[in-house]
């Protein structure tokens, strides 16, 4: 069996030392006779499982205490709706800013419950660029203010924090967290559905900080209050036992590689070298404003849908799979996460250069 490089923007690559180690513990974990699958949530060994994720996962980023760790479902789209519920009670009013399809749902969303602001936007160019930010563009009665880190279809990021006063930042980090070291306390709360960054689809981190919980809608369904899940320790339901174990595996890889900012490194290593060849090449160009390219993402094209069609093909024939881009986007898409090793990118930087070779 060859394994491909999977460009995949998510569901996405995992690191093959994590699959192994899955692999081996399939059957009987940790001499309990059982796999995770088959394990009562409420057993001890599933709750030194649950707990060790969580431990790990605060440990590599240096998540402060007043911050609770909540395993969820629904994915990262369910937090379009918990946000506002949650955090909305006070003014009811929160300030968006839409930089993608994923902040435009978030908006939408949330405008079911409360009044929502758009601060800024970047859809006059097609989402290329992150909106310049100051604080007078945010309202001070806002409850809080909404931005997508990293935007996955566009391939556009923040590179840094904007500055909001004391409105509370709650940020969707789903194709970035883990990515590059991030300050958790300059956030009101931080989420991600896991299968992009972190582990496979069906469990979605909420990091949110504890003054910001226990204030949600009267309208808020129980399952949709962060209350909940806080006061039961992401157990007042069946929580998804199985994710959630391999979202500690992938912890610990990274702890052993030496901790988020040395992925920081690593992704910034394999980032520079694709956008350089994309800078340099004659047939694919970048799409996005170079200040604002994604670490994670990397959208571009050949300007001719013929030829983006021909090479998502022959690139598959070679074994990088998945490199089409979004269906509202058109060309292709790299998603470089942290499992895609610096090989990865260097092998498909070099299908590049055979392919322009041979189309010239
Ligand atoms: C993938 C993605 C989502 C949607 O995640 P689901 O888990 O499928 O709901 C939301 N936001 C961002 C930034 C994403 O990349």
């Amino acid at each position: 069996m060859s394994r491909v490089y999977n460009f995949s923007a998510g569901p996405s690559m995992l690191p093959v030392e994590v699959l192994e180690r899955a692999q081996k513990e399939m059957l009987d974990q940790g001499g309990s006779g059982q796999s995770v699958m088959e394990m009562s949530h409420r057993s001890k060994e599933y709750q030194a499982i649950i707990d060790n994720a969580e431990a790990k996962l605060r440990k590599i980023m240096e998540i402060p205490d007043n911050y609770k760790v909540l395993f969820l479902q629904g994915g990262a789209s369910t937090q379009f709706a918990m946000v506002p519920l949650n955090f909305g009670s006070k003014n009811k009013k929160a300030d968006y800013v839409t930089t993608g399809q994923w902040s435009k749902k978030a908006k939408a969303e949330a405008a079911r419950y409360i009044e929502v602001n758009e601060v800024a936007s970047s859809a006059d160019k097609t989402f290329s660029y992150i909106p310049k930010l100051d604080k007078s563009m945010f309202s001070p009665d806002a409850d809080y203010v909404h931005i997508t880190y990293n935007n996955t279809i566009y391939g556009t990021r923040y590179t840094k924090i904007p500055d909001t006063g004391s409105v509370p930042i709650v940020t969707d980090m789903s194709s970035m967290i883990l990515s590059e070291v991030v300050d958790v306390s300059k956030f009101g709360m931080i989420y991600a559905g896991a299968q992009k960054n972190m582990g496979p689809a069906g469990v979605t981190v909420a990091i949110v900080r504890d003054d910001l919980i226990g204030n949600a809608l009267d309208i808020t369904p129980t399952m949709l209050n962060y209350a909940t899940h806080a006061d039961n320790g992401s157990m007042f339901n069946t929580p998804p036992t199985y994710a959630i174990y391999i979202c500690g595996l992938v912890y610990e890889w990274i702890e052993k590689m030496g901790g988020v900012s040395v992925m920081q490194k690593i992704n910034e290593e394999k980032a520079a070298m694709f956008y350089d060849y994309l800078d340099n090449s004659s047939m694919f160009k970048g799409t996005v404003v170079p200040e604002d390219r994604s670490l994670m993402n990397a959208p571009f094209v050949t300007g001719d849908a013929d030829l983006d069609a021909k090479f998502i093909a022959e690139a598959k024939a070679a074994g990088f799979v998945n490199l089409k881009g979004h269906r509202s986007v058109g060309g292709m898409r790299a998603s470089i996460y942290n499992a895609m090793p610096v090989e990865g990118v260097k092998a498909l930087i070099e299908f590049m250069k055979k392919f322009e070779t041979d189309n010239k």
